[in-house]
């Protein structure tokens, strides 16, 4: 058997022609949407990231505003910087890019972030909203992965998931939204601490990987036939690759993401589908 490719880059497309078309709307009504970032440091990775949200916001659109803070930026010049964007009304979406550096508190500036404004959707409000199966903006990457599988026509209801990694960013609200109800899913959330690992893994019908170690997941940890989402972003010295051995796992699997153009896309996409959302959300209460 040979893995369907579940591609990110094509449901990313849909997503971000459906955001470009409701930015326009919005604007022949005169509301006009707009994301800002706040970057803080010099981590290259970041920068990296916050360029790629402002070419997608800009493709669709949307308005960017990139602040930027210096590396020896005090936790109190992050949180001025937030409620000055919380205050802008040109500003109806904001992530602030995490990690920030050693000696910040990335939770305090994202919970500073007012929720109507909460681009990434985890601020402590929403996160709260999504547990209770509230509407709201949702965790970017998880929400991404959730929109693959419905794009490819994947079932949830009645399947094992399985997710590795309890991370508040993926893992945890991964298990949340697979298992809700609608999606149905029973979940397995497995971490570090996990006794035998692959077995726990072999009994997902989907197994999505958040951990963040490169090729971790070999052929033995797949249930042959299982579909196999690979959230990992590892940058080796052969380029960016996944936590997942692909080579092997793509034999044995029945659809799989690829590293790079799988969740990554996805991630983006989602993240300008929530920016959006909000637009909507504020325009409405306005
Ligand atoms: P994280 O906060 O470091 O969490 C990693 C999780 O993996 C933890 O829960 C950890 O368990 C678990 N883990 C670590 N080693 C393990 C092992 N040997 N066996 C089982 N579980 C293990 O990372 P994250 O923010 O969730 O990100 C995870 C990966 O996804 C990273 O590669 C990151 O770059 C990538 N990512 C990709 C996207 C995207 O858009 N594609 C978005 C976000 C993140 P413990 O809790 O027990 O320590």
């Amino acid at each position: 058997m040979t893995a369907h490719i579940l591609s990110g880059k094509e449901v990313a497309a849909v997503v971000r022609a459906d955001v470009t078309s409701q930015v326009a709307e919005l604007a022949q009504v005169g509301y006009h949407v707009g994301l800002a970032t706040l970057l803080v440091g010099d981590d290259p990775a970041s920068h990296v990231y916050v360029s790629y949200k402002h070419k997608d916001a800009k493709a669709a659109g949307i308005n960017s505003i990139d602040v930027q803070l210096p590396a020896s930026a005090t936790q109190a010049d992050v949180l001025a910087a937030v409620d000055e964007l919380n205050h802008r009304e040109d500003v109806t979406g904001m992530i602030v890019q995490l990690p920030l550096p050693d000696g910040l508190d990335g939770e305090a500036a994202v919970e500073r972030v007012l929720p109507g404004k909460d681009a990434d959707g985890l601020h402590p409000f929403n996160l709260g909203r999504m547990l209770l199966g509230r509407p709201g903006p949702l965790p970017a990457t998880p929400s991404g992965v959730m929109t693959i599988l419905g794009h490819y026509g994947i079932a949830t209801a009645g399947v094992t998931a399985v997710v590795v990694g309890r991370s508040f960013l993926v893992g945890k609200p991964m298990a949340l939204l697979l298992g809700a109800k609608g999606a149905d899913a029973t979940v397995v959330q497995a971490h570090s601490r996990t006794p035998d690992l692959a077995a726990v893994c072999r009994t997902a019908d989907i197994l999505v990987t958040a951990v963040g170690r490169p090729g971790m997941f070999t052929a033995d940890f797949v249930k042959p036939g299982a579909v196999v989402i690979d959230v990992g972003t590892n940058r080796t010295d052969d380029g960016l690759v996944g936590d997942v051995a692909f080579d092997e796992v793509v034999e044995v699997a029945s659809a799989i993401t690829p590293v790079p153009g799988g969740v990554g896309p996805m991630t983006r996409a989602s993240l300008l589908a929530n920016t959006v959302m909000l637009a909507h959300r504020s325009r409405t209460a306005t």
